[in-house]
């Protein structure tokens, strides 16, 4: 059980896994937190949206429905992997469920798959969900034939092991809405041991590496973290020329000359620009690199 993650933590987050993240207006405020509980949280949930097209399935995944008010998760997956995040607190996604369900997973104590649920939401002995799980509602029609694409799979498989790994869990923290109640069928189509499975194979790897099913060549070498101490000091490197031609190619350049070798304070400018780009915030948007925006950075090893 855990907190759940700020807004700007959680983008962050999804960005370093390789997540493409559309904040949609509102998203940040958007919550039913006067309705009941908001965490700690134990998991994340899988669903199906039931609709098609990526716009309309946003709105109604925003707004709900008569009896049943939005936000309806924390994003939307559309068909083309991108994520659209619509809420940010209780979700309506959940609802009740089976409390072994919940055992297994804050215990993550099953094999491929949890106890089956033996109640739905309204029965006697349901628990509430929306407080525990956030909620991933993906773009499919739920017929058993509409197709998931597999950029839609990936971003399943990498907005799951990006909240895994933000919060130290393993794979059987995520669960389909089918394991959570008796009376759900989604997701339908893909299986969730197999999607597990791919979670768990991703969280032993570094975030936003290898995508599934590609046979490309090894990726260049990357620039271990130098640590921020590194650069607090005058500091001339050219791990510092390599930051800042990524930093350009991202489009977070506050250079006049350069990028150069020695740490200046245009280095840090644009440093800064990178981490707001990644959903960081004051402080921790102060330009001096940390672990986590280095990473996401991708500096080509230099020596
Ligand atoms: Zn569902």
């Amino acid at each position: 059980m855990a907190t759940p993650l700020p807004a700007d933590r959680l983008v962050a987050a999804l960005r370093a896994e390789g997540v493409t993240v559309v904040e949609h207006p509102g998203w940040r405020t958007h919550h039913r937190n006067h309705a009941g509980a908001w965490g700690p949280v134990t998991g994340v949930m899988i669903h199906h949206t039931v609709s098609s097209g990526t716009a309309s399935s946003i709105e109604l995944c925003f707004n709900g429905y008569e009896g049943l008010p939005g936000p309806l998760c924390h994003g939307v997956i559309a068909k083309d992997g991108t994520v659209h995040l619509v809420g940010n607190g209780r979700a309506n996604h959940a609802g009740g469920g089976d409390p072994s369900v919940l055992q297994a997973v804050i215990t993550e104590t099953y094999g491929d798959r949890p106890p089956a649920p033996r109640v739905h939401q309204g029965s006697p002995g349901a628990v509430d969900g929306n407080s525990r799980f956030y909620g991933f509602e993906c773009v499919n029609l739920g017929n058993g034939t509409d197709p998931w694409p597999a950029a839609q799979l990936d971003a399943i498989e990498r907005v799951s092991a990006a909240l895994c790994r933000a919060h130290g869990w393993g794979a059987k923290s995520v669960i389909g809405h089918l394991e959570w109640s008796d009376w759900k069928s989604d997701p339908k189509g893909f299986g969730m041991p197999v999607l597990r499975d791919r979670v768990q194979t991703r969280l032993g790897k570094d975030p936003a590496k290898a995508t599934p099913g590609t046979t490309k060549p090894a990726p260049p070498r990357l620039q271990p973290f130098p640590g921020s101490s590194f650069f607090r000091k005058e500091t001339s490197s050219p791990v510092i020329t390599a930051m800042g031609r990524r930093l350009v190619a991202e489009g977070c350049s506050a250079y006049a000359v350069g990028p150069g070798p020695r740490w200046s304070e245009a280095d840090r400018l644009s440093y800064a620009k990178w981490q707001r780009k990644l959903g960081f915030r004051g402080s921790d948007a102060d330009g001096i690199p940390g672990a986590a925006s280095w990473s996401a950075l991708k500096v080509p090893y230099t020596k």
